[in-house]
């Protein structure tokens, strides 16, 4: 089970949960060209260790576990893992 970023991020992206992530997972960082063109930070799946750590620093609260992602953003999961690829 991973963390899954949902549609709070879209036109946030503050990348706090970038620098509170202890395992580099979620991408696109504001380096990373699209950053530009992403709506939002997307959280790899496989890589994420499930720590937690990102959901008290998101300023709009867009980070949930799996188990707790809200029904009407339940897309989202298969949005973060396909920006993987996965
Ligand atoms: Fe990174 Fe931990 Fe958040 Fe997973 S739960 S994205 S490992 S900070």
């Amino acid at each position: 089970m991973a963390y899954v970023i949902a549609e709070p991020c879209i036109g946030t992206k503050d990348t706090a949960c970038v620098d509170a992530c202890p395992v580099d997972c979620i991408h696109p960082k504001k380096d990373e060209e699209a950053f530009a063109t992403s709506e939002l930070l997307y959280i790899d799946p496989v890589e994420c260790i499930d720590c937690g750590a990102c959901v008290p620093v998101c300023p709009v609260s867009a980070i949930f576990a799996l188990d707790d992602l809200p029904e009407k953003w339940s897309d989202f999961a298969a949005k973060n893992a396909a920006f993987y690829g996965k």
